[in-house]
This record gives structure tokens, C-alpha cells and sequence, in this order.
């Protein structure tokens, strides 16, 4: 992986906070077509160890995991099965769509049997149980924070004195808490309201000595999971129009936005350089109706 290539500048935005905090933006989502931004950082220790198995992993109808899985198993050669949260719809969303292009056998549940992570019994019918390789929903897990550490560690990151991310299992900001130096300070923006319990999944999979390197912040989710307004399309369209950033109106709009709120309120100091991991997501933005954002 390129560093430099991924590294966008970013000071005409923080020009628009009415700051000098330097803001680059880390994007990963330029990495892979499919397997987006942090996806691909959190699957590859499970996937590596899966050997030849089939990989099962879980999660809902516009999941960037379950296409991200899909696309990484299909590109090793591995079958694999998603889980998917609730009723089989009559129309497929367009994340499932991929899914099944990338020859992932797809397995609905209701969202009760979902909760507890059971795996249907028609899953039986094809697989057995010893040739299953699970990956946790998100990839949350010590081998999905040992895939991440390597966000900070494969690019020439140690310049920035603040590391900000979106949130969803906190997989990603624990290994970019365990992999930050001494002297950063690590932000996760929570894409979920009221997950408190966050903060404490992050401390599971970190070192006593790290749990305080990170701070979450709870207060940009826009309504909730995958909700959103005009203000949050104002912004991404904004955004994109002086920076041709796109972001994703699940995660990385929230945590963009988060990003500038917080220095046009002055929570950064002049001399601090912060650094926005882009983690991907944007074929989320295809369940949008068409025209709201002005990028693909
Ligand atoms: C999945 C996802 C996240 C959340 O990552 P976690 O490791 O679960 O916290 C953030 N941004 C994007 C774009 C994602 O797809």
C-alpha cells in the first residue's frame, strides 16, 4: 500500500472550521473496489486463518461487512454465507445483490434468532458445522483489532497528534487506539445512538494500559443508525464540493462531520494535526434515492 497516495489534505475545510488545525484524511476508501476501507483491515487476520473452510459470518441488508466478507472469500477462493438480519425482502438491496454476485450463499433470520447469533438449521442442509469458519458480526474480535492495528502501521502516520474514526463495533478504533504512539489521542465517532456499552467493547480488546487513549463521542449519530437529515447531506455535498472527498452517510459523514464541528468549536489546538481515517462504506449511499448527493 501506497501512504502518500492515501493521504488527502484537507486544509480548505479547516479553513471552513475558522481553525489552523492541520486535517488530512486517511482513504481508505480507495483501497479495494468492494472490500471498502476498514473491511478489509479487519478481515484479513480471520481470513488467513480460516484455511480452506467456508467462511459464516452475520449482519443486516446494507452491511458493508457481510459485501466486504462476501468479496474477500470470493477473491481467496473461499465460499461463503451470510446471515442476514430479518425477513428475506422481495427485492434484494443492492449490498445483498453484490453479496450473491460474489457467490455468497445468503441465510435469513428473524431478528429474534438474529439477536442470538443462531445460525439457521437449513444452513445444515448444505454445510456442516466443522467446515465453518465464523467471523463475529462486524468482525469484532482480537483478530479484528489485530487487522486493524495495521490502518496506522502500513502508513507514515506518527505526525498527527489526533486520530479520528467513525464507530460501529469499535473493532476498528481498538486497533487504532492499540496502535497509536504515545502522543496521539484517538476519537471514535459512535454511528449508533446510545450504545454506551461501546466504550467498554473497545476496553475488551485492548491492554489495561491502553483504555485510556481513546475517547468516544455520542452525540453525532443524526437520529441513530443509518439515519440522517439535510443538514448531513448539506455537509457531505459540501464537503465533497471542496475537497472531492466523498464519504458515506452511514459512518463517515457522521465522523467528518463530527470532525469540523469539533474545531469550530475550538476542541483542537492551533498546533494539533488531525488525521480523519476514511474507513469506506460509500456503496452505502446507493440505497439513497438518486439525486441527493451530488457523487457517486
Ligand atoms: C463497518 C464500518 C465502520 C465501523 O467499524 P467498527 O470496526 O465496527 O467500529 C466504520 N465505517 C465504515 C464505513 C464501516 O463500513
Amino acid at each position: 500500500m501506497n501512504s502518500s497516495s492515501l493521504v488527502s489534505r484537507l486544509d480548505s475545510l479547516a479553513a471552513f472550521g475558522a481553525s489552523n488545525v492541520a486535517v488530512d484524511v486517511l482513504r481508505l476508501d480507495l483501497l479495494h473496489p468492494v472490500v471498502s476501507g476498514n473491511k478489509w483491515f479487519k478481515l484479513k487476520k480471520y481470513l488467513s486463518e480460516a484455511g480452506k473452510k467456508t467462511i459464516l459470518t452475520f449482519g443486516g441488508a446494507y452491511s458493508n461487512h457481510i459485501l466486504a466478507t462476501a468479496a474477500a472469500a470470493n477473491e481467496r477462493g473461499l465460499q461463503s454465507i451470510g446471515i442476514i438480519r430479518g425477513e428475506e425482502p422481495n427485492d434484494y438491496s443492492p449490498t445483498l445483490l453484490q453479496a450473491l454476485h460474489n457467490g455468497m450463499k445468503l441465510y435469513f433470520t428473524s431478528r429474534d434468532a438474529y439477536r442470538h447469533k443462531s445460525i439457521p438449521l437449513a444452513v445444515y442442509d448444505n454445510f456442516s458445522f466443522e467446515d465453518l469458519f465464523i467471523i463475529p458480526e462486524g468482525g469484532y474480535g482480537a483478530k479484528g483489532m489485530e487487522g486493524a492495528k495495521d490502518i496506522l502501521l502500513n502508513n507514515a502516520t506518527g505526525f498527527y497528534t489526533h486520530i479520528l474514526s467513525a464507530a460501529g463495533t469499535g473493532t476498528t478504533l481498538a486497533g487504532l487506539t492499540a496502535a497509536a504512539n504515545e502522543r496521539q489521542q484517538v476519537i471514535g465517532i459512535s454511528a449508533l445512538k446510545n450504545n454506551f456499552s461501546l466504550t467498554a467493547a473497545i476496553r475488551e480488546l485492548l491492554p489495561a494500559e491502553k483504555h485510556h487513549r481513546f475517547t468516544v463521542l455520542y452525540d453525532y449519530h443524526f437520529g441513530g443508525y443509518a439515519r440522517q437529515n439535510d443538514e448531513l447531506f448539506y455537509f457531505m455535498n459540501l464537503l465533497y464540493k471542496k475537497t472531492a472527498v466523498p464519504t458515506d452517510f452511514v459512518y463517515t459523514a457522521k465522523a467528518f462531520y463530527a470532525a469540523f464541528d469539533l474545531i469550530s468549536k475550538g476542541f483542537f489546538k492551533a498546533e494539533d494535526r488531525l488525521l480523519l481515517v476514511h474507513t469506506g462504506g460509500l456503496q452505502g449511499n446507493r440505497s439513497l434515492s438518486k439525486g441527493t448527493l451530488i457523487f457517486e
